[in-house]
């Protein structure tokens, strides 16, 4: 008998050729994956983002597909594209809100008329605050110039919110990235909605108070307070004023930022993204020290979860914040402080309890981490020093804090790579002594200690089914750039099911935002979620 099947069988197909009959395509790595569907890419572009791009793909070439990806939703279905956005950026389920403005920018510019209508009434729930408003701008630039729509889409974001919270909003965010508030007045040209707003803006655009003014309203009261504060000449006065005034960090003259005192009086109005951003530099003020009042009111506030929800806090910017901190040292080598146990133990809890409540489904989870060599290049997210193998580790560890029966391995490749005999004598797998009892920042020391290899993402489900090992649930956190296996993952799955008769299921947690996928998307026994966004903790439990 000639031994067709040797070469050709739905069941067992080498990595580096697509299934037959099945839609893959050739992945970054020259091996063949599933690929995501167009919305399920725009997910993951929304979550992740495609700044630092990734081991395989330039931040530019992956920018440039995931923009191809929304033009084609666009032309498709611009409102419902709209619609995703809105979704994704107001539940704070991605850690940057770059990606949702940038789309939201191309909506605005590029959709047809209903959809240019809807992303401009759209923007004011997309951009929250003045920062994010400037980003909107600087993106909706590159696709055209300042038409109707847009301007009255800015004077709108002015003229409606009240006085005092634009007053605010104009305090904190007064330029960023080549944009100022000036600019966007002027070019927005707004009538004002009310004498108190047409202070504000002239207040902005002249640069100084209107003289003859008597402090009228609780607006202005503020813009006062700001330029008194410019004025200050003792520090003694400062704080006064940043206390009584509630002022934020923005509108402190920096000579006055070194001084505990100072950030004492920030302390108690300072906002949870604002206090994340700072915990370093007020350890380094002296401010945050073993026992002091001040880091008991930074650990009670980190610790409470219902608050962390409340301003968005993404666990990602937790993890940034703590990968910082315990360091000592600032990522751009300006200054260094004595990190205080509390504070790393308060950012270790506020991690898990940025992500909600899971409710634990008792299954059997093993989770694969893809530790091969290009989990190792690139940026999560665009944040300093976090690889997709340390992120991807994280992410695992809150299922981990779910759920009782899982167990952590690491997988690369058992050939056609750098695999080897490392750990429980498996090729290509090392079992992980990992919980999330442990500190997240050790977690991430022991994972950097994982030897590097290639990549097969079937190598879990192979590995359980030779040790016999039950399994309901295999997740996988990977760039799904698989190629060097002798089957595909979602065969091994199959080969699974079968030998232990076990419904398995499989949930590929993607890393970064390229296209591909190992899950099979006819297979209603297989997920794609991404890395990073705080709902996939429950999505893994409920399916
Ligand atoms: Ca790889």
């Amino acid at each position: 008998m000639f031994k067709f099947t040797q070469y050709f069988s739905t069941k067992h197909t080498p990595q580096s050729e697509a299934i037959p009959g099945s839609k893959q395509v050739q992945n970054s790595a020259g091996g063949y994956s599933f690929e995501l569907d167009d919305w399920k890419r725009f997910d993951r572009f929304l979550i992740l983002g495609a700044d630092g791009g990734t081991y395989y793909v330039s931040e530019r070439k992956l920018t440039i597909d995931n923009a191809e990806i929304v033009v084609k939703l666009l032309a498709s279905d611009g409102v419902k594209v709209v619609d995703r956005i809105v979704a994704v950026s107001q539940s704070g389920r991605a850690p940057k809100n770059d990606a949702a403005i940038f789309a939201l920018a191309m909506a605005a510019k590029l959709g047809d008329e209903a959809t240019r209508r809807a992303a401009y009434a759209a923007m004011p729930k997309v951009c929250r605050i003045g920062t994010h408003l400037m980003h909107f701008a600087e993106y909706a630039q590159a696709f055209g110039g300042w038409g109707r729509g847009m301007r009255k889409a800015v004077a709108g974001w002015f003229n409606d919110k009240p006085a005092v919270e634009l007053a605010h909003q104009l305090i904190k965010y007064q330029a960023r990235d080549g944009w100022s508030n000036r600019d966007l007045l002027r070019l927005a040209h707004p009538r004002a909605a009310s004498p108190e707003h047409d202070r504000l803006f002239s207040w902005v655009t002249k640069g100084e108070l209107t003289a003859g003014v008597v402090a009228s309203d609780e607006s202005y009261a503020l813009l006062e307070n700001v330029e008194a504060l410019k004025k200050a000449e003792s520090l003694q006065r400062a704080v006064k004023i940043v206390r009584d005034a509630k002022l934020p960090r923005e509108a402190v003259p920096t000579q006055w930022l070194t001084e505990a005192a100072m950030w004492d009086a920030l302390l108690p109005h300072m906002p949870m993204t604002a206090m994340l951003r700072n915990v370093a530099t007020m350890t380094r003020v002296g401010l945050l020290r073993s026992g002091s009042n001040a880091t008991k009111l930074v650990t009670a506030q980190l610790r409470d979860g219902a608050r962390l929800r409340k301003a968005r806090v993404h666990p990602l910017g937790v993890l940034a914040a703590l990968n910082t901190y315990r360091k000592g040292r600032g990522v751009k080598g300006n200054g260094t402080w004595e990190p205080v146990a509390a504070v790393i133990d308060a950012l270790d809890d506020a991690f898990y309890k940025s992500f909600g409540a899971v409710t634990p489904s008792g299954k059997r989870m093993l989770l694969a981490l893809d530790v091969s060599g290009s989990m190792t290049t690139g940026t999560v997210a665009g944040i300093a020093g976090l690889t997709p193998r340390e992120a991807s580790a994280a992410m695992a560890l809150v299922t981990a804090a779910t759920e009782r029966e899982h167990e952590f391995i690491g997988f690369s490749a058992a050939s056609g790579g750098y695999g080897g005999q490392w750990g429980g004598g498996e090729p290509g797998i090392t079992r992980l002594a990992i919980s999330p009892r442990q500190r997240l920042d050790d977690v991430v020391k022991t994972i950097e200690k994982v030897p590097m290899g290639g990549t097969d993402c079937a190598l879990p489900m192979i590995w359980a089914q030779k040790q016999r090992i039950d399994v309901d649930t295999f997740v996988v956190y990977t760039d799904n750039e698989t190629w060097a296996g002798a089957v595909h993952p979602a065969q091994a799955l199959r080969d699974y099911r079968n030998a232990r008769g076990i419904p398995a299921k499989l949930v590929v947690v993607g890393m970064t935002s390229t296209g591909f996928s190992i899950a099979d998307p006819t297979d209603a026994g297989m997920l794609d979620v991404v890395g990073f966004d705080t709902s996939t903790p429950a999505v893994i439990a409920d399916f």
